[in-house]
C-alpha cells in the first residue's frame, strides 16, 4: 500500500453490517484513521436471525472473526420446503455438499453475535474510533475533500472533513438523497407491497412441545410457502433459539412507506394473515407473546445510476436494497467492504482525482453483481408467491422433480444459483482486476 494513503482520514457513516465490515476491512489493509458515525447510541440490532452464507463466511474469515461466530452459528444440513396450508413437503435439498465445494459451510446465527463479533474485531484495532449517538447530515462537498455536519445528541454540532467517505446508512440512507440530488439523478422507493414479521422462539418455550422442539434440534431450514406469503424458519444460538422470519403483504405500511420501516405488529393481525396455514405453523405463532412481534417494511430501490460522487461512496443497502428472499443483503454488504478494502488500499496516491478513480473500481466490481442478485431475491419471491393456477402447478412440478439434483424454483435453494452466489471471491476478483481498470479510468 501506498505510504501517504493509509493514514487519510476515512469516515464511515453507519454502524450497521456493512459500517462494521467496511472499517474492519479498511483497518485490516493498513488504513490508520478511520471514524465511524453512528445515530444509535448503541448497536441497536433486533432480535433476529440472518444466515452466513459461504461467500460472507469467507471474508469473515479474512478479516478474522469467522472463529468467534462460527462457534455459536448453527451448521445448516438441509432445507425441506413445504407447502403452507398442508405441510406437505414439496422438496427436500442436502446442502452439505457447500462446505466441501466452497471451503466454507452455509450457517445461521443469532444478528447480535454476527454484529458483536464484527464490532470487537473493530475495537481491537487502535485505527477505528466509533462516535455513537451521533446523526451525520447534510453532506456539504463531495469533493476534493468530503465535508459533513455530525450531530451528537448531547452538544453542538460540527464539520467534519474527510478524505473518503463511505456511506453505510441502511436502506433510507440520507446519503444516497444527497447524492443523486448532487448529480441530478433520482431513484425513487419502490413499494414491494411486502412486509416481514420477525419472531425468535427460546427452547423454553418449544419445549412442552416435542414435534416443535424438533425443528430446535435440527440443522435445517424450513420454508412453508402460500399464496403472496411465506415462512422461513431456522435455529440459532447453539439451537437455545427457534428463528422464524414472515413475508406477507404490506397492509400496515402502505399509506406511509418511506416514513417508517419496522414497527410493533399485531399478534391477532399475524395470526389471521397465517390462518390458513397448517396446525404446526400456527401453534408456533400461537407462542409469541403479544407484545414481541415486530413488523418490517421491506422496501427497495431501482438500480442506481452510480455508487459514487468525487470521495464519496454508497456502501450496502444504500446502494442496493433487497428483498430477503435470496438472503444475501448483509453478506453484499460485506463484499462491498471487502472490495473496498482491497481497491483504497491500491490507490496510488492521495489525490481526490485517484481516491475517485479507485471508488470507481470497487463500483465495477460490485454493481452489476449486488443488482443481479436483487433481481434473482425478486424473481425467487414471485415463484414462492404464485396463487393457485398454472404457473403454481408447474413450479410445484419443478420443486417435485427436480430437488435432487438441486434445480428449484426457489432460487436461495437452487444449486446454480448457489454457484454463482457462493462461488464468487469479490476480494480476488479486485485485487485481480485494480490495475486494467484503474489505468482504463
Ligand atoms: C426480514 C429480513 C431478513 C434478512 N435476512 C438476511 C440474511 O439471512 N442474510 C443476509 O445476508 N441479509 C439478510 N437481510 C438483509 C440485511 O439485514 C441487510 O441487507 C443489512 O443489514 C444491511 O446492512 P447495512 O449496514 O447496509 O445497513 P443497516 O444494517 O441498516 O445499517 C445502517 C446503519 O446506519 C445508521 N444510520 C442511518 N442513517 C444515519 C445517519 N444519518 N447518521 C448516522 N448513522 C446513520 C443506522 O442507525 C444503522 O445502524 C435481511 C433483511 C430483512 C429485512
Amino acid at each position: 500500500m501506498n505510504e501517504l494513503i493509509k493514514d487519510v482520514h476515512i469516515a464511515i457513516i453507519g454502524a450497521g453490517m456493512g459500517g462494521l465490515a467496511t472499517a474492519l476491512a479498511l483497518a485490516k489493509q493498513g488504513f490508520t484513521h478511520i471514524s465511524v458515525y453512528e445515530a444509535a447510541s448503541h448497536l441497536g440490532f433486533v432480535g433476529a436471525g440472518i444466515q452466513l452464507a459461504p461467500n460472507m463466511a469467507r471474508i469473515l474469515d479474512r478479516l478474522g472473526c469467522w472463529v468467534e461466530i462460527e462457534k455459536e452459528a448453527v451448521d445448516l444440513k438441509e432445507t425441506s420446503i413445504r407447502q403452507g396450508d398442508t405441510d406437505t413437503e414439496l422438496t427436500h435439498v442436502d446442502l452439505r455438499y457447500i462446505r466441501e465445494t466452497y471451503s466454507y459451510p452455509h450457517m445461521v446465527v443469532h444478528r447480535a453475535s454476527l454484529a458483536t463479533a464484527l464490532f470487537n474485531a473493530c475495537k481491537r484495532s487502535p485505527s477505528i474510533t466509533f462516535n455513537f449517538s451521533t446523526t451525520i447530515s447534510p453532506i456539504h462537498t463531495f469533493s476534493p475533500l468530503p465535508t459533513f455536519s455530525a450531530t451528537p445528541r448531547y452538544s453542538p454540532p460540527y464539520t467534519v472533513t474527510c478524505s473518503i467517505l463511505l456511506a453505510c446508512d441502511g436502506v433510507k440512507s440520507p446519503t444516497r438523497t444527497s447524492l443523486l440530488t448532487a448529480l441530478n439523478a433520482h431513484a425513487d422507493i419502490l413499494d414491494t407491497s411486502q412486509a416481514a414479521y420477525r419472531i425468535m422462539l427460546s427452547r423454553a418455550q418449544l419445549t412442552p412441545f416435542p414435534h416443535l422442539l424438533a425443528l430446535l434440534d435440527s440443522q435445517a431450514v424450513t420454508r412453508w410457502i402460500g399464496p403472496s406469503r411465506h415462512i422461513i424458519a431456522y435455529p440459532v444460538s447453539s439451537h437455545t433459539i427457534y428463528n422464524i422470519s414472515t413475508v406477507q403483504p404490506d397492509t400496515n405500511f402502505a399509506a406511509a412507506p418511506s416514513a417508517t420501516y419496522t414497527t410493533r405488529g399485531s399478534k391477532t393481525s399475524m395470526l389471521e394473515t397465517f390462518s390458513d396455514f397448517c396446525p404446526r405453523v400456527q401453534e408456533m405463532l400461537q407462542l409469541v407473546p403479544d407484545t414481541e412481534v415486530c413488523e418490517w417494511k421491506l422496501r427497495v430501490h431501482p438500480p442506481l445510476p452510480t455508487w459514487i460522487h468525487g470521495c464519496v461512496a454508497l456502501v450496502g443497502d444504500a446502494a442496493h436494497p433487497t428483498l430477503p428472499h435470496l438472503a444475501q443483503g448483509a453478506a453484499q454488504a460485506i463484499e462491498d467492504a471487502a472490495v473496498l478494502g482491497v481497491v483504497l488500499s491500491k490507490c496510488p496516491d492521495t489525490s481526490p482525482e485517484s481516491i475517485n478513480k479507485s471508488l470507481k473500481v470497487y463500483e465495477k466490481v460490485r454493481k452489476e453483481r449486488a443488482e443481479i442478485l436483487v433481481e434473482l431475491a425478486a424473481q425467487s419471491g414471485r415463484e414462492l408467491h404464485l396463487g393457485e393456477g398454472k404457473a403454481r402447478e408447474e413450479r410445484d412440478r419443478v420443486f417435485r422433480e427436480g430437488g435432487a439434483e438441486g434445480k428449484v424454483p426457489d432460487k436461495w435453494a437452487d444449486r446454480e444459483v448457489q454457484g454463482m452466489v457462493y462461488g464468487f471471491d469479490c476480494v480476488e476478483i479486485a485485487e485481480g482486476c485494480f490495475e486494467k481498470v484503474f489505468r482504463a479510468l
